[in-house]
C-alpha cells in the first residue's frame, strides 16, 4: 500500500479497507486532496499552543493535515462509529496529540473541551447541522467566547449568509448574529469535485474571529427583533416590528419606520434590541 506524505496510508485506501461508504444522512462528503486539507489547516495557523477542535473527522483527511501542520492537541468529535478505528490509527501515529470523542457535536459542550485554553475550531462540517453548530458556538458565551477562531467549510450559500452585509440579498438573521459577535470572511471556495461524493453545490471555507468588544445587547432580544424583521423582510419595519412596538420603537431609536430589515446595520439591530 502506498504511503501519503505523513507516512499513513492514502485516504482512498483507508476508506476502501475500512469500507467507509459515505452516508448521506451524516453529511459525509470526504476530502482526499492533501493540498486542500493542508490549505485549510494552514488557514487556521498558528495551531501550536491551542486546542484544535475538529467536528466530523470522518476518515481523517483534515485531522491529519492539522497534526502534520503542528497542532499539539486536536480533539475530534465524530458521530459515525465506523470511523473510530481509522482515527485510532492516526492517534497512534501522533502519540498524545489526538483525542477522539464519539458523539453528536450538537450535544457536546465544546467550551469544556478547551480546558480554559483558547480553542480553534476547524472543520469540514456536515452540511445538515453546520448552521446550527455555528449558532451554538457563537452564542455559547457572547461576552467571553471559548474559541479564538473558527475555520469552517459550509455550502457557499450559507457562507454568504454568514458574511453578508446590509443591503445584500443574503443578509438576514445569521449575518446579524455573526456580524455582532465576529469578524467573518470567506477565505476561498471549493468546487464540488473536490469531495467524495461531490455535493450538488460549491462550498466555501469561512473564517470567524471574535470581536473584542461586541456591542452591548441581549441575545434573546436581538433574536426577537431579527426574527420579526426578517420574518417579513419585504415589509416596512413599522409593519414587521408592530408586535414589538412598531413606529414608537423605531422613532425612539431614530430609525425611519419606512425602512426594510435588510437595510439595517448590526448597530441598529442592537439599538432596537436594547430598546424593547
Ligand atoms: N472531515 C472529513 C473530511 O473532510 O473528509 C469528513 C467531513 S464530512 C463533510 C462530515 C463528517 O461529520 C462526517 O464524518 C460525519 O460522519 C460527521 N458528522 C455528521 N454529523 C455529525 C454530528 N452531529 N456530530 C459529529 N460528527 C458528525
Amino acid at each position: 500500500m502506498a504511503q501519503a506524505h505523513d507516512g499513513l496510508p492514502p485516504l482512498r485506501d483507508i476508506v476502501a479497507t475500512h469500507e467507509l461508504a459515505p452516508k448521506k444522512a451524516l453529511g459525509q462528503n470526504f476530502l482526499f486532496d492533501l493540498n486542500l486539507t493542508a490549505k485549510i489547516a494552514r488557514a487556521a495557523e498558528p495551531l501550536d499552543g491551542f486546542t484544535v477542535i475538529e467536528i466530523g473527522p470522518g476518515p481523517g483527511g483534515l485531522t491529519r493535515a492539522l497534526l502534520a501542520q503542528g497542532a499539539s492537541r486536536v480533539v475530534a468529535i465524530e458521530r459515525d462509529p465506523r470511523c473510530l478505528p481509522v482515527l485510532e490509527q492516526i492517534s497512534e501515529h501522533y502519540p498524545g496529540r489526538l483525542e477522539v470523542i464519539e458523539g453528536d457535536a450538537l450535544e457536546v459542550d465544546l467550551a469544556a473541551l478547551s480546558r480554559g485554553a483558547p480553542a480553534k475550531i476547524v472543520a469540514n462540517l456536515p452540511y445538515n447541522v453546520g448552521t446550527q453548530l455555528l449558532i451554538n458556538w457563537l452564542t455559547a458565551d457572547v461576552q467571553t467566547p471559548f474559541w479564538s477562531s473558527m475555520t469552517l467549510m459550509f455550502q457557499k450559500e450559507v457562507g454568504m449568509r454568514i458574511v453578508a452585509a446590509p443591503g445584500s440579498n443574503h443578509y438576514g438573521r445569521l449575518g446579524v448574529l455573526a456580524g455582532w459577535l465576529a469578524h467573518a470572511e470567506i477565505l476561498f471556495d471549493v468546487p464540488p469535485q473536490a469531495f467524495t461524493p461531490p455535493p450538488k453545490v460549491t462550498s466555501s471555507v469561512v473564517q470567524l474571529v471574535p470581536r473584542a468588544n461586541p456591542l452591548p445587547c441581549d441575545l434573546a432580544k436581538l433574536e426577537r427583533v431579527t426574527q420579526a424583521a426578517f420574518g417579513q423582510r419585504r415589509k416596512m419595519l413599522r409593519q414587521s416590528l408592530k408586535p414589538l412596538g412598531g413606529e414608537a420603537l423605531l422613532n425612539g431609536v431614530g430609525i425611519d419606520p419606512a425602512r426594510r430589515a435588510e437595510t439595517l446595520s448590526v448597530e441598529e439591530f442592537c439599538a432596537l434590541a436594547r430598546a424593547i
